[in-house]
This record gives structure tokens, C-alpha cells and sequence, in this order.
């Protein structure tokens, strides 16, 4: 090919594609959102209150759960999860390699050895065969991770765990509006924790809620979630009267503030509208990104699945492109685009190859999908020339840097 004729990238000396930096991912704010802020903030009532409680209704209401509990973080969520479903030292917990760190850590934090199964390469999510040949007298529970937003093969999934007396966590981070056949995610496990960091679809600064069908599960919980107290500060104080306080669990301090629930309320009533136009963006993605050599596109959610569209990433294949996925990473910075990765595999961070021993081979279906893929930005506010300056900018790249 005649390297002339090609776009020469920014990173080394070129035009860039755009002149406006397109920042990965960014929440966004409405004047109803400040209103509610601020009338928070008014009302004197910053902690866990009224606010909280509503947006708690709203959500199992939304995730069809019988009960939802919000937390500061999802992370708390898979936790307290673990504590209440009683997982403890030497236990065994399936999750899938391809992952956040937090799935795995809240594992160790209860003593108990996180068991990886390996993804299946056509969905990039934890391959059941993989876990049923990880189950062991030790096995407790298998956390599912619902990757990017596509669900996992639950009905696979929960015939294992019903065979072998298993319990379920699912990690719905990405996947607050997906649902697997006519089931809502957060609906269906014993609990499903859901993240609203900031970078998620529905964002609160830091926050989570946890989601269950068992009325003792959701009591347990919600009492651990506030330094095993039995009543909350708000109940406390109400109408209803003074009463004291007793300590029956050393619980957590993993309450949602009023302050973050202000934001959470708008947010839910925006999140059907925001998932349309992700849908939308995504089709525009897969059709303008379809012809280029050198990436893999993601891959489609399984049959009778809803995704919730909450990151579109795709992979590098290092066969026909000559830098890596880091440097193809700085390269799009170069051009006006930031991009991310989720995730390195889990097995290969530091503490896990010292602690467990894990090593480069052990998941390599997780592997070569964490070493080559890439999160392009995709958010509702984006415009559709955003969209298409990230195909200009990822088509460009391509050409440039094929082998
Ligand atoms: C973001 C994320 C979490 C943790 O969510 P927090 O609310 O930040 O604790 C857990 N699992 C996955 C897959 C995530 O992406």
C-alpha cells in the first residue's frame, strides 16, 4: 500500500480528527437534578432519609425486585451480599476473570478464595461449562458479571446453581436496564448488586443498590448496611417517636445519603430515554465501524436478551495492527478522543498472582480479550458527528497502522 496516501495520526505530527477533546464518559446534570440537590441541602436532611427511601421504591419498582436497598457503592452492595448469603473463610466463589477488581475483592474481604471461570469467547461473559467444572464441596455461590451491559446465559446459569444448591450474586454494574427473556435483571438472584458511579448509566457520584425477592435477605441487609443497627437515624427521630438503638450485627457503614438520592430520582426517570439513544448511537457504531480491517466488533447479546447498551468496546487484533492496544489508546488521544479499558483480567493483577498464584495462560479466553480491547465514548449527550469522528478516528488509525 502507498503509505502516502494515508492519514498521517497526531500522534505523530497529523491533523487530528477532531479539535475538541471527546472526553471517554461524563454523567450529566439537569436543572432538575440541582433543584433537588439544593432542596436537600435546604431541608437539613443530608443523610439517609425520605429522599433515599423514594428512590428505593422507584428502583424496585423499575428492577421488578421486591425489595431494593441503596448503598454508597456496588461495591458495598456485593459485600454485604456475600455476609448476608453467609459466605466466610475458605469458601469458594466462582466470578469470570474479565471483570472490575471490586467483584473479586469483596471475596477476599470475607476470608473466601475467589475460583475464576473463564469467559466464553462468542460473548465475552463467564462460560457456565467453565463453572461447572470449577465446583467443588467448597463452592458457595457464583457471582455472574453482566459484561458491558450483555446478559449472561442465566438460564444456563441458575440450572447449575439449582443443581448443585448454589447461590447467586449477579453483578448488574453495567446492566441496570437489561433484561434476559422476560425477566428483569435484578429480579431473578438471590441478590443483583447495581453500580451509579459516576461513569455508569445511571450516575450518582458514588452509589449502588442491592436488589432481592427475600424478605429476611433484604432485612439482614439493610440492617448491615448501617452498622447492624436496628432502626435507622431517620426512623429514629420521626413522629413516631424516640427509640434506642442495639447493635445486633458489627455491620457496615454503607448507607445512601439523601444528597446522592437527589441525584439518583432524576437520573432513573431519564434512564429508558438514555438507553433509546445509546441504542441508537450503538447501530450507528457497529454500521460505520463494520468494514474496517484490524477490529473485532462486540459481540451480539444472546438471543431473547435485552442489553442495557452501558459500554461499547471493541478489540485490536494484534495479527493485522502493528501497535498495541495501549498505544492505539494514546494514539486516539492524539486524535480528540479518549477511550478505556474494561478490564485487564482480574487473575493477572499483582495481589491476585501473589495471594493465588494465578499466572499468564490460566484464563486465556479472559486474556485475549483483556489485552486487545478497547471502550470507545458512548453517552447519550454525544452528537452524532461525535459518533462519527470516533469511526473517522478509529477507521484512520487502522489503515495506518495495519500490517
Ligand atoms: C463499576 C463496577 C463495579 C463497582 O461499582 P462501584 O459502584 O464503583 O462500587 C463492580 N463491578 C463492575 C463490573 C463494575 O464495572
Amino acid at each position: 500500500m502507498n503509505r502516502v496516501a494515508l492519514k498521517k495520526p497526531a500522534i505523530e505530527g497529523g491533523k487530528p480528527v477532531r479539535k475538541r477533546f471527546l472526553i471517554f464518559g461524563q454523567p450529566r446534570l439537569f436543572r432538575e437534578e440541582i433543584d433537588e440537590i439544593i432542596d436537600t441541602v435546604r431541608s437539613g436532611w443530608w443523610g439517609t432519609g425520605p429522599k433515599t427511601h423514594e428512590f428505593e421504591r422507584r428502583f424496585a419498582h423499575y428492577s421488578q425486585a421486591k425489595y431494593a436497598l441503596a448503598l454508597n457503592s456496588a461495591t458495598a452492595g456485593l459485600h454485604l451480599a456475600l455476609d448476608v448469603l453467609g459466605v466466610g473463610p475458605g469458601d469458594e466463589v466462582i466470578t469470570t476473570p474479565l471483570t472490575f477488581v471490586s467483584t473479586a475483592n469483596v471475596i477476599v474481604h470475607r476470608g473466601a478464595i475467589p475460583v475464576f471461570a473463564d469467559i466464553d469467547p462468542d460473548t465475552w461473559n463467564i462460560d457456565p461449562a467453565e463453572i461447572e467444572k470449577r465446583i467443588n464441596k467448597k463452592t458457595k455461590m457464583i457471582i455472574p458479571v453482566h459484561l458491558h451491559g450483555r446478559p449472561c446465559d442465566m438460564g444456563a446459569i441458575l440450572t447449575i446453581t439449582r443443581k448443585h444448591k448454589l447461590k447467586v450474586i449477579e453483578d448488574a454494574a453495567h446492566a441496570t436496564e437489561a433484561w434476559y427473556r422476560k425477566k428483569k435483571i435484578g429480579s431473578m438472584a438471590d441478590f443483583t448488586a447495581f453500580s451509579f458511579y459516576a461513569t455508569k448509566n445511571l450516575a450518582t457520584g458514588e452509589g449502588g443498590m442491592l436488589t432481592t425477592n427475600n424478605k429476611s435477605y433484604a432485612l439482614e441487609a439493610r440492617i448491615k448496611s448501617l452498622h447492624g443497627i436496628s432502626h435507622d437515624a431517620w426512623k429514629r427521630y420521626s413522629a413516631a417517636g424516640f427509640t434506642p438503638y442495639d447493635a445486633v450485627y458489627a455491620g457496615y457503614k454503607y448507607n445512601m445519603p439523601d444528597l446522592m438520592a437527589s441525584l439518583g430520582l432524576h437520573q432513573l426517570k431519564r434512564l429508558q430515554a438514555n438507553w433509546q439513544i445509546r441504542k441508537r448511537y450503538w447501530q450507528r457504531l457497529d454500521k460505520g465501524l463494520s468494514d474496517i480491517a484490524g477490529i473485532t466488533l462486540p459481540p451480539k447479546s444472546l438471543p431473547d436478551t435485552t442489553p442495557a447498551y452501558h459500554l461499547y468496546a471493541i478489540l485490536i487484533e494484534p495479527q493485522r495492527i502493528k501497535i498495541s492496544r495501549n498505544q492505539f489508546i494514546d494514539a486516539l488521544k492524539f486524535e480528540g478522543i479518549g477511550a478505556g479499558v474494561h478490564f485487564d483480567p482480574v487473575h493477572l493483577h499483582s495481589f491476585y498472582r501473589k495471594t493465588f498464584g494465578f499466572k499468564p495462560d490460566d484464563f486465556p479466553h479472559a486474556e485475549a480479550v483483556g489485552s486487545t480491547t478497547l471502550s470507545l465514548p458512548f453517552y447519550p449527550h454525544m452528537t452524532e458527528k461525535d459518533v462519527d469522528d470516533v469511526i473517522e478516528a478509529v477507521r484512520k488509525l487502522c489503515k495506518y497502522y495495519s500490517r
